[in-house]
């Protein structure tokens, strides 16, 4: 299996780990790292383009702390031979007297609370010290711009080196191995396989039976309720359970349709339509057909949404290079476009960790009522 340093922190807590891309905190992230590397803010909304600032102005005083003149080079591509493991180094500095600095930008937000992200770093630092046989010790820093958190600096030299290695080496073989058993955990959420994972059984188990006692509490309206914290808690619970069970129920039944299956009893199949739309490749025969008949642009443009990413994807097919789009197309609409942001809940394992979340839902549910066990 070929192995992506990002996933090395999932992969250390479950072998089977196996990432659900979210396109939307993909791209992003990508939008960030851009800005960082190329120091291009064109566009961006003032507080990315404050959190950019804040991330290059420390890469800079990381520069100055080592002996001069330093080699600087963006977006570097390192790789480790022993892991047979290649990546992209975000910042990666070198001293003249032979120490490097990797820095790694994590702009996401997709990284699960208990995992150990700085191997991914480990495993930059293990290339640097491959590709520059200058190189006799490299220090890795982990750094989130938006929330200003830096993690611990990480030292590699080339004793320790083998170590680091095989550290690393244990978590690729232990992934590579077909009888390596899941072990589930928040990283779950992240994973593909969530929805059909044997070893997530008993933990769905616990947490149903957790919230049973109340369920009938909790599936009063939920729009006429004004629910305490906990049963408010206990309900997000059972939310993201059913949502991720219904989810992959919707994609089966909807397979099982398109194969030509009969519905099953007691349901029948339905077409429904969802409306005109107009295929990407036709929008621009769209424009000028709306514009034939008449349709005033202002009036077109009212009813578009402009998805600037899509924009940008469709940019960088004709001028070749995703930055270059970028910084056009949001130039070209800056002090126009807002930021919109979104608010949802999500579990923090750090502030209560599942063990004293559930000891909290099982005295708060309404019914009081004591489950031993399934
Ligand atoms: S869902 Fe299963 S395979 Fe995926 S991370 Fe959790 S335990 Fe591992």
């Amino acid at each position: 299996m070929k192995i992506r340093p990002s996933n090395l922190a999932c992969l250390a807590l479950c072998p089977k780990f196996a990432r659900v891309d979210n396109p939307l905190v993909t791209d992003a992230g990508t939008l960030m790292h851009e800005a960082i590397a190329t120091g291009n803010y064109t566009g961006l909304s003032e507080s990315d383009k404050g959190i950019a600032e804040g991330a290059l102005a420390f890469a800079e005083q990381e520069k100055a702390s080592l002996a001069q003149p330093v080699r600087d080079f963006v977006e570097k591509r390192v790789y480790c031979k022993a892991l047979d493991l290649g990546g992209t180094v975000d910042r990666l500095m070198v001293g003249a007297d032979g120490t490097a600095i990797v820095l790694d930008w994590k702009t996401g937000l997709n990284m699960p609370d208990d995992a150990d992200d700085s191997l991914q770093v480990q495993a930059y630092m293990l290339g640097v010290l491959d590709d520059f046989p200058d190189v006799h010790t490299a220090l890795g820093v982990l750094t989130n711009p938006r929330t200003q958190s830096t993690s611990v600096s990480m030292r590699i030299d080339r004793e320790s080196k083998a170590g680091v290695t095989s550290r690393i080496l244990s978590i690729i073989q232990r992934a590579d191995d077909p009888f390596s058993a899941p072990v589930p955990g928040s990283h779950c959420a992240r994973c593909r396989h969530s929805h059909r994972c044997w070893a997530l059984v008993p933990t769905i188990r616990a947490s149903a039976v957790t919230v049973l006692p109340g369920v009938l509490e909790l599936l009063r309206d939920p729009t006429v309720v004004t629910p305490p914290p906990e049963i408010r808690s206990a309900r997000a619970v059972l939310r993201s359970i059913l949502e991720r069970w219904c989810e992959a129920v919707k994609d089966a039944d909807n397979e099982y349709l398109k194969q030509g299956n009969d519905p099953p009893p007691g349901f029948k199949r339905m077409i429904r339509s969802t409306g005109l739309r107009i295929p990407e490749n036709e929008r621009l025969a769209a424009l000028h057909a709306l514009r034939a008949a008449g349709i005033d642009d202002s009036i077109i443009a009212a009813g578009c949404n402009l998805a600037l990413g899509k924009i940008i994807e469709a940019m960088t097919l004709v001028v070749g290079d995703k930055k270059e789009a970028t910084a056009l197309v949001q130039g070209a609409v800056a002090g126009i476009a807002v930021e919109g942001t979104t608010e949802y809940l999500t579990r923090d394992r750090k502030g209560v960790d599942d063990a004293t979340l559930v000891a909290m839902l099982r005295k708060a549910l309404p019914s009081g009522v004591e489950q031993d066990g399934p």
